[in-house]
């Protein structure tokens, strides 16, 4: 069984989706795996890194994807690449199969099998395997530094000669694993942070990391389904929760919002008059930029400023700690492969219950019911 890994190309991306200690255990399991040069230099891996475990290193990205079994991405790989694949090829990575479903047609075309981290279940069979998981933890760490770095002034109090520098003042907006990584990180470096999320089971977590929860009354609505999961709210409630965000919101000097609804628009938390209630000097860190953004000004990937008001909406930040970020992902997805590997060799079984839920589509057909659904097919 033949798998490569690619260089990736998008722009900022510094990832690799296998580090060598992977490569490592993959060529134990009899795997042999061949990886384009230069794949590892952003996450500061040599070509000679790989090789000392045993990779062959490839100068011909052609020739790589037309002679592998199993494909390993970060990043989907461009409709090029799909198509010099070799028919019953194997792709793994992050597909975007519900944001950009009609994107991963040319795997159809190509016969070929395809598995998204992003729809392993999270059961705790999957655990080891839950690369959102991992790429949401680097993110809510990086969002806040990034915030630290950006406004006038410092973390933590401070008693000094010259008088007292009081706190900063963080808020989180969604405590799942993003938001709950920023607030650990911010009360690292000192600040008073207070987080909000529609799941009452979150008002634990948040308080055990030392963070004041932000409680609405929803009057008793359900705001969770049975696995975990933030669902869709009504308007009505949304408002309740955005109205007391805009209060919240003019005291602090840094706002991170996370809140994400899988497979949905992300919900917006913050209006224009929200942001315009603000401090000059803050800042607001909108994590949820690629599925939407929660907040209404702000523009993926861009810097919006409004009356002294930074808005960023970074949509990889996960590609700016590359080493540690390659290093969660490539266990992630080497936890995966040993599911499909049997004696040395590729074996799909769709009856195993995280290989199955995380197949999008299977020598051709979709396999998936909710992206056929959303490019108008039919799973047969
Ligand atoms: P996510 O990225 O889908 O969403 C981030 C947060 O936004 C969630 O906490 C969600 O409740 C919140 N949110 C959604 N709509 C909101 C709104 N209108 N207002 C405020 N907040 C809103 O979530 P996630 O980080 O992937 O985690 C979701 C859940 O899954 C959590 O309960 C988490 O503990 C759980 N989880 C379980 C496992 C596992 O069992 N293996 C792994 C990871 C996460």
């Amino acid at each position: 069984m033949n798998i490569a890994v690619l260089r990736e190309t998008g722009a900022g991306e510094a990832r690799v989706a296998l580090m060598p200690d992977s490569v490592q255990k993959l060529v134990a399991l009899k795997a042999s795996v061949s990886i384009e040069s230069g794949a590892g230099l952003g996450a500061a891996r040599t070509d000679d890194d790989y090789r000392s475990v045993g990779a062959n290193v490839a100068d011909d990205r052609n020739a790589l994807l037309a002679s592998a079994d199993v494909l390993v991405v970060v990043n989907r790989l461009s409709r090029e690449d799909f198509s010099r694949l070799k028919p019953g090829a194997v792709v793994l990575g992050f597909l975007r199969p519900l944001d950009e479903p009609a994107e991963l047609t040319p795997a159809l075309e190509r016969g070929l099998t395809t598995f998204a981290m992003e729809l392993v279940p999270r059961i705790t069979r999957a655990q080891a395997m839950d690369a959102l998981s991992s790429m949401a933890t680097v993110a809510g760490y990086k969002a806040v530094l990034l915030g630290a770095g950006r406004i006038p002034r410092m973390f933590p109090l401070l008693m000094t000669a010259a008088g007292t520098v009081p706190p900063a003042r963080v808020l989180v907006l969604g405590a799942g694993v993003a938001g709950l990584q920023a607030i650990a990180t911010a009360r690292r470096l000192g600040a008073v942070v207070e987080a909000y999320d529609v799941r009452a089971a979150a008002g634990e977590q948040v308080r055990s990391l030392g963070a004041t929860f932000l409680e609405v009354d929803l009057g008793g609505l359900q705001t969770e389904d049975k696995g975990g999961y933030a669902i869709e709210l009504s308007e009505e409630a949304l408002k309740r929760g955005r109205d007391l965000i805009a209060e919240h919101a003019k005291t602090a000097d840094v706002i991170i919002t996370t809140a994400q609804v899988p497979g949905r628009r992300a919900p917006l938390l913050m209006d224009e008059a929200a942001v315009n209630g603000m401090k000059r000097g803050s800042i607001v860190i909108d994590l949820a930029g690629s599925t939407g953004g929660n907040v209404a000004l702000s523009k993926a990937d861009e810097t919006v400023e409004r009356n002294g008001v930074t808005v960023l909406a970074p949509t990889n930040l996960p590609g700016t700690v590359p080493v540690h970020a390659s290093q969660l992902y490539s266990r992630n997805v080497t936890a995966f492969i040993n599911l499909l590997i049997k004696d040395g060799e590729l074996h799909v079984d769709l009856n195993d219950d995280v290989v199955g839920p995380s197949c999008v589509t299977h020598e051709g057909k979709w396999v998936n019911e909710r992206v056929a659904a959303a490019v108008g097919a039919v799973v047969k």
